[in-house]
């Protein structure tokens, strides 16, 4: 039955197919369908200059564009591959429902397109940590000498780790909750969820149907489920997973580890699961300090690549060199510089309360930069469990006033700075009234727990803007 065998015998020849969406993942769907001999029409909801660009360059190849209507199911559409974003919800998948039409999404398709004897998959999803936890478990496949790459949400496109020349052993794939909603067939080596928290609700529809597409990832799995002892509700999608015999369901915690776990005891990583005798036996895999850096979600992140390179066969020497050559993407908890006794630390990443949860848990005593769009988030609970840990607390951006508001419920004792500015100078200020409050030893944490795009491009530029005021800081005494 596998769906491998239906890919294989798939012939595009003549096949009429809908590509969903131009764009990132689109354009190049579009080109390989129309290369393999199929009849590709793509549907575009814009109709602006760039998509008016991209189309005429695609129907120069001899490729159907529609612009301006992503809405009505073209006529005799045989399949449809989608932009992972698109929503579920849209008038084109219910036409496509009603007429028995398949809909894949970008994973789905390279994962039909491989060839036979392709290199197995290492998959990893969850909230937050996918893309350092990809590229901790590339590093790890590299260090035991395996050609590999991070794929997926991040790097090379599948498309392209699938299709090209490159003979790779094994893929390090990341795998958004968008992606696996659209991957029904996929099944890989082994796949992780490293957590779940509200996120994206408005595209799934519930935190059920959220839920249900992270756990994807395990059906079918074939070696190990791995899933976070600290987050029931992931092991609850093992449970819930059909997989292949034999496959094992493996925990990371941060706490001691039982049998068929990863853990930590006494400032190292240990594995207790692919060990002989996993009653008695630990592996000792890497110390803490290996790990950069060394906050407790980050070596969280860090078992779980473990534990996937682990299922794979890697020995417990290459985790190590693998974990000790990794450096972390920048704005992912990154030391800027130390000023005068105070460090100041870019997490621009921590776009989500789940996040910064996560940054907030690894320093005391903090001054936290926070603030810009909330995404429909609530920060009681995030306030809640930080507030002792608060030296002060700088909002910046169009929702501070729920942080604000969160703060004065749960936190009246900590001084904010409300700074009711948008401009490019705003984060200048920001780190300027944190350095106020700061005293030596403190942290000055920008952990936003909100999106960028109400005062920057995206969350690299918030971070970028915040490193310079720091660096200014550094040089002249003033951001
Ligand atoms: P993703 O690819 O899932 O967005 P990243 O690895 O880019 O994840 O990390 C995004 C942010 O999430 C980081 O800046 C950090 O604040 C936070 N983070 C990373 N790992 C974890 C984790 N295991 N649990 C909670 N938060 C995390």
């Amino acid at each position: 039955m596998g769906s491998r065998e239906v890919t294989e015998q798939l012939d595009w020849n003549g096949k009429k197919v809908t590509v969903a969406g131009l764009g990132v993942s689109g354009i190049p769907a579009a080109r390989v369908l129309h290369g393999l001999g199929a009849l590709v029409t793509v549907v575009n909801d814009g109709d602006d200059e760039r998509s008016r660009a991209q189309a005429a360059e695609l129907e120069a190849e001899g490729i159907t564009v529609r612009l301006g209507d992503g809405a009505t199911l073209p006529a005799g559409t045989e399949l449809i591959v989608t932009t992972p974003g698109w929503r579920p919800d849209k008038p084109l998948f219910t036409a496509a429902a009603e007429a028995g039409v398949e809909i894949w999404g970008d994973v789905e398709l390279a994962w039909r397109l491989r060839g036979p004897g392709a290199a197995p998959w290492l998959a990893v999803t969850g909230t937050n940590g996918k893309t350092t936890t990809v590229r901790m478990l590339a590093s790890i496949l590299e260090a035991a000498g395996l050609r590999t790459a991070a794929v997926g949400n991040i790097g090379v496109s599948l498309l392209d780790a699938v299709l090209g020349d490159e003979p790779y052993d094994v893929l390090a794939v990341e795998l958004s909750s968008y992606q696996l909603h659209w991957a029904p067939s996929v099944r890989v080596h082994s796949g992780a969820v490293l957590n779940l928290a509200p996120d994206h609700l408005d595209w799934h529809g519930s935190m059920e149907a959220y839920a249900a597409d992270k756990g994807r990832i395990y059906e079918g799995n074939q070696v190990a489920c791995v899933y976070n002892v600290a987050d029931k509700a992931t092991e609850d999608l093992v449970r819930e997973a059909d997989v292949e015999e034999g496959c094992r369901a493996i925990g990371f915690t941060l706490g001691t580890p039982g049998p068929s776990e990863l853990g930590v005891v006494e400032g190292i990583l240990v594995d207790r699961a692919f060990v002989e005798n996993r009653q008695k036996n630990a592996q000792e895999l890497a110390e803490v300090s290996d790990v950069q850096p060394p906050a407790p979600h980050n070596i969280a992140n860090a078992l779980a690549a473990a534990a996937l390179a682990r299922a794979y066969g890697v020995d417990a020497k290459a985790v190590r060199d693998g974990l000790k050559a990794f450096r972390p993407d920048p704005h992912r908890i990154e030391l800027v510089e130390e000023v005068q006794g105070v460090a100041y630390v870019d997490d621009s990443k921590a776009t989500n309360t789940h996040a910064a949860e996560a940054s907030l848990a690894a320093y005391d005593p903090i001054v936290w930069i926070a603030g810009g769009l909330a995404k429909g988030a609530t920060f009681d609970e995030l306030v809640q469990k930080s507030a002792k840990r608060l030296r002060g607390a700088v909002l910046i951006g169009a929702d501070r006033a729920l942080i604000r508001e969160a703060l004065a419920r749960h936190a009246p004792e900590v001084p904010v700075v409300d700074l009711d500015r948008t401009d490019t100078g705003a984060m200048s200020e920001a780190v300027r009234e944190a350095t106020r409050l700061a005293h030596a030893g403190d942290t000055v944490l920008l952990a936003p727990a909100c999106a960028s795009m109400d005062m920057f491009t995206n969350y690299n530029k918030r971070g970028e803007a915040f490193a310079d005021a720091v660096r200014a800081l550094a040089a002249t005494g003033d951001a």
